[in-house]
């Protein structure tokens, strides 16, 4: 049975301090009335060893939001995937529209990633989405297909059951425009379909996919409801304990 989860993206925003309390202020609330889903905070490599010893225990796992593309050694300001998990996070977020467009983290780039992120033992919540002119020109599955070919389809089975997928338009992204719950179903089942084809059907079934993409408390339940949604990867509203809250409260 696959997971439903809800995974929050901090970004580069909140210090230390502002981090710490956010992780805080989320395991109390969480505490107090239990998650009907996986809950996974995923944050700036700075905030990891100290959020890890503040969710340590509860429901709330841990990732960062990107690792490097190689093991180790002389890479100025690189953090690897074995830093992060001596930290205690469990995952990490790689593919992110923002460092593909920002970072110029290609397919190739993102394979190494993958590989030495699973190598270490963490568990990967891949982003893909195509952006606005590709929906508009109605390439959107042509897009996502060859970035799943392009970096996952190396990995055997064993490995795929450690990747979470997560689907983010990049044209909903920060910017308020949700796609709407059709537009994510149809996109989920042509994903589930891609990864049938080349994992089989058991693997399909078995992977979370998760929606990115202006997700909010007052649209969640909607988006979730669709049967090949497994849940979401939230940014901005995962900065606020109570919208966070909300939306993972929409699996109640
Ligand atoms: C994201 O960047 O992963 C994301 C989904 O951002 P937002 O929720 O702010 O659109």
């Amino acid at each position: 049975m696959r997971k439903k989860i809800v995974a929050g993206n901090w970004k580069m925003n909140l210090n230390l301090q502002e981090g710490v309390a956010l992780a805080t202020e989320l395991k109390e609330s969480l505490a107090a009335a239990k998650p009907n889903c996986d809950v996974v905070i995923c944050t700036p490599f700075i905030h990891l060893a100290k959020v890890a010893d503040v969710v340590d225990g509860t429901v709330i796992g841990l990732g960062a939001e990107n690792c490097a593309d190689k093991e180790k050694g002389a890479y100025t300001g690189e953090v690897s995937a074995a830093q992060v998990k001596s930290t205690g996070a469990q995952y990490v977020i790689l593919g992110h529209s923002e460092r593909r467009q920002y970072y110029g983290e290609t397919a190739e780039i993102l394979k190494e990633k993958v590989n030495l992120a699973l190598a270490n033992g963490l568990k990967v919540i891949f982003c893909i989405g195509e952006v606005l002119e590709e929906r508009e020109a109605g390439k959107q599955n042509e897009v996502v297909g060859s970035q799943l070919a392009d970096s996952l389809f190396d990995l055997t089975e064993e490995q795929l059951a450690n990747i979470i997928l997560a689907y983010e338009p990049v044209w909903a992204i920060g910017t308020g425009k949700t796609a709407t719950a059709e537009q994510a179903e149809d996109m989920h089942a042509f994903i589930r379909g891609v990864i049938a084809g080349r994992f089989g059907e058991v693997a399909a079934e078995n992977i979370s996919i998760l929606y990115g993409g202006s997700c909010k408390p007052s649209n969640a339940k909607e988006i979730f409801s669709k049967p090949d949604v497994d849940g979401g990867l939230i940014g901005g509203a995962a900065l606020k304990c109570a919208d966070f809250r909300g939306i993972i409260d929409a699996w109640n």
